[in-house]
């Protein structure tokens, strides 16, 4: 069926693209378009959007470091919750901030606050939304941790305030948000610290990143989930495929779970060797290995 290629929305500020190409809006750079494309200016353009979008399915995307979007593109509206949406309030050692804020944004904050506990985002390279619907995390801790409060859209554009209960609505990277609803703004709360200290701390934890992950590469961090048994890189080395590459697309030398578009790959390219991974880390180790990174869209 041929798609409507113009929508406009009566009264929406914000500019709604057609045809809007998505590889440069995610780290591993590949990906076909969005039939629609909006980065709105306000809460309330977001709503508009939500409120007569009709049939048209909704994908959200923050800073696109943990995506992996098909070379078919996306059918229906991609919302891309970033800058625009990214204002903060600090007061003692709390603070409320939008889905669109970056965690490494966040974390600066804090150690300028002194407000500990954020240092693990310094080199988590997501937006609040994206880190809260990931419960992003790294060195023993994690989103879940400092989360008091979380708001939430749902698919008509009415705002929920959540807990959360942790127990329940954070697990190992998942979050249990409801299909459809977008996070809007969270409260976190951190513990009073030394400046000094935190920055010592974030610096200590960006080399620990430098010695071993691949740096400016077009990656989206881990690949798969890290099973209860043993860590994925570890199995993915079990496999013998440490440095694998076919078709430009590869499993890094310096973090086997670290898949790099090393040029020239398409989406297709870096899914199959995902799947080729799964399939010879089970065939040799048993295990079985989850995606970590969200894969959407249509097939090119
Ligand atoms: C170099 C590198 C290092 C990384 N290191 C880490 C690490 O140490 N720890 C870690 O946990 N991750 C890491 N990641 C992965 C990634 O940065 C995190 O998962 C991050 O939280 C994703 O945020 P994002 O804004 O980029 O989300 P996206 O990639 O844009 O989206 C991820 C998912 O969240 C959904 N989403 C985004 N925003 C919202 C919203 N507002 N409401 C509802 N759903 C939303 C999307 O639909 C999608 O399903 C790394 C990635 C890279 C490239």
């Amino acid at each position: 069926m041929a798609q409507k290629n113009t929508w406009t929305i009566s009264g929406l500020k914000s500019k709604i693209h057609s045809n809007y190409p998505l590889a440069k809006k995610t780290w591993l750079g590949v990906g076909g378009p969005a039939q629609y494309y909006i980065e709105p200016d306000s809460f309330d353009d977001l709503t508009m959007v939500l409120q007569n979008k009709g049939k048209l399915p909704v994908t959200i995307l923050g800073a696109g470091s943990n995506v992996l979007i098909r070379d078919g593109g996306i059918d229906g509206i991609v919302i891309h919750l970033g800058k625009n949406l990214a204002h903060y309030t600090i007061k003692k050692q709390t603070i409320t901030c939008e889905a669109g804020l970056s965690l490494m944004e966040l974390a600066r904050l804090a150690q300028q606050n002194g407000i500990g506990g954020f240092e693990f985002m310094c080199g988590i390279p997501g937006n609040l939304g994206g880190g809260l619907k990931m419960n992003a995390g790294a060195y023993g801790s994690d989103m879940s941790k400092l989360v008091a409060q979380i708001k939430a859209m749902d698919t008509v554009g009415k705002i929920h305030t959540i807990g959360p209960n942790k127990k329940e609505f954070f697990s190992y990277r998942h979050s249990r948000l409801p299909k459809g609803w977008i996070f809007i703004e969270a409260t976190l709360i951190g513990v009073k610290a030394d400046k000094k200290q935190i920055q010592q701390t974030m610096d200590a934890l960006r080399e620990k990143r430098i010695q071993s992950q691949p740096q400016g590469v077009r990656t989206a961090g881990s690949t798969f989930k890290n099973p209860t048994t043993a860590p994925a890189w570890k199995l993915i080395d079990e496999a013998g495929l440490r440095g694998y590459t076919k078709n430009g697309a590869k499993m890094s030398e310096k973090h086997s779970n670290f898949m790099i578009n090393a040029g020239s790959a398409t989406a297709a390219d870096l899914e199959n060797l995902g799947e080729f991974v799964r399939h010879e880390v089970k065939k040799k180790t048993g295990q079985t290995l989850q995606w970590e990174i969200e894969r959407m869209g249509k097939d090119g």
